[in-house]
């Protein structure tokens, strides 16, 4: 057990993946731009091993509570795992899960026969039934953008218990969230480039694993395919790191009031916040989750209008991407790859920490500029 073990995941966030305190050192690992180090140790070249890498995966290691490995991008670290199992490997996913997740799956069955099997993961009795023979079950909790709420508890022991590697993406809930390895998770992935890095600047990806053989297994890998993060990126994502449980608490309590005020809207539809009292997944999140996040997505009639109080907006900024200290939105299906069964008019926003009241106002003067 690590001294870590006994501390809340606020204090962890800010104490974790620091040098010891010995006169003189400083307090942050300083961003080690190397590409090789003197013989004799066990970093010797760039691509083995990292200073600042470590100081990353140690902190993101310690909230989630497993052993940490960064990659350049959310994406890379899915990738990573994909070697976990056989190329013909038969896969568990949302049918709502990231889009570029779902193309990385789409993209390898093309290659290497691997099948995907969608599901609807609010729906447990049938996530459980396609679990059965699958070599890998990838969840993701709330979902990338219809922002539905699986069991995850239940998920991971069920998968688990079925032979299956169980992934679950936490990029949306955030460590401080929930932890999914405390459910059965083997796995957690993260796209750093959202909450954690926090600040639209960088992209990095991240695993943390529960078991040593896991970690290990992926590591060597790392060093064979030289799927490895930049120091920077790492260095930014740790700095971004030690206030994410600030920054997660003020953009969830302004997307509770915001998710609110758009239900209230008669031009929007189908607002889903798992904040909200009579959202479909409220009762499963304010169970099982220590927040309820900041990611909202709402309907409206059609496509147009959808873009049309997406330009209209001032503060809120169009853009793809979320978790950013700033509130941005964009029409999910204007990307074409998104699902066709997320409606052509559901705007994702992703709600940053401005002044609620602010967010509001803008948001207000779009909806009457579109009604
Ligand atoms: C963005 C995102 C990813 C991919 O991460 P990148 O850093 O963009 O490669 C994976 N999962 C979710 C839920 C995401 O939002």
């Amino acid at each position: 057990m690590s001294p870590l073990d006994r501390l809340t995941p606020e204090t962890i966030a800010v104490v974790a993946g620091r040098p010891e305190h010995q006169p003189d050192a400083p307090l942050n690992h300083p961003l080690v731009m190397a590409s090789t180090y003197v013989a004799g140790g066990e970093l010797e070249y760039g691509r083995y091993g990292n200073p600042t890498w470590r100081a990353f995966e140690e902190a993101l290691g310690a909230l989630e509570g497993g052993r940490g490995l960064a990659y350049p991008s959310g994406l890379a670290a899915l990738g990573a795992v994909l070697e976990l199992v056989p190329p013909d490997a038969v896969v568990v996913a949302p049918r709502h899960a990231y889009l570029g997740s779902l193309g990385r799956l789409a993209a390898d069955g093309g290659r290497h026969d691997l099948t995907t099997r969608l599901v609807d993961v609010a729906d447990s009795a049938a996530t459980v039934d396609a679990c059965r023979g699958a070599d890998l079950v990838l969840l993701e909790s709330p979902t990338n953008p219809a922002l539905e709420i699986a069991d995850l508890a239940m998920l991971c022991r069920a998968a688990g218990e079925l032979g299956a590697l169980v992934v679950v993406d936490n990029t949306f809930a955030t460590p401080f969230g929930q932890r999914p390895l405390e459910l059965g998770a083997h796995v957690v992935l993260h796209s750093a480039t959202k909450f954690i890095a926090g600040h639209s600047d960088a992209m990095l990806g991240a695993l943390v694993c529960a078991r040593a053989g896991h970690w290990e297994q992926l590591e060597q890998r790392r060093r064979l395919t030289g799927v490895i993060p930049g120091p920077f990126e790492c260095w930014l994502a740790l700095r971004g790191l030690r206030t994410l449980h600030l920054r997660a608490e003020r953009a969830a309590h302004n997307a509770g009031v915001l998710a609110a005020r758009l239900a209230a809207h008669p031009a929007c539809r189908n607002v889903r916040y798992p904040g909200l009292p009579d959202d479909p997944g409220h009762a499963r999140a304010k169970a099982a989750m220590r927040t309820f996040g900041s990611m909202i997505a709402v309907e409206f009639a059609d496509a147009e209008m959808a873009e049309a109080f997406c330009a209209a907006t001032g503060i809120w900024v169009t853009a793809t991407s979320l978790g950013g200290v700033e509130s941005t939105m964009e029409r999910r299906r204007r990307w074409p790859g998104e699902s066709p069964t997320i409606a052509e008019g559901l705007v994702r926003m992703s709600v940053g920490i401005e002044d609620v009241e602010d967010l509001w106002a803008d948001l207000a003067r779009a909806l009457d500029t579109i009604s």
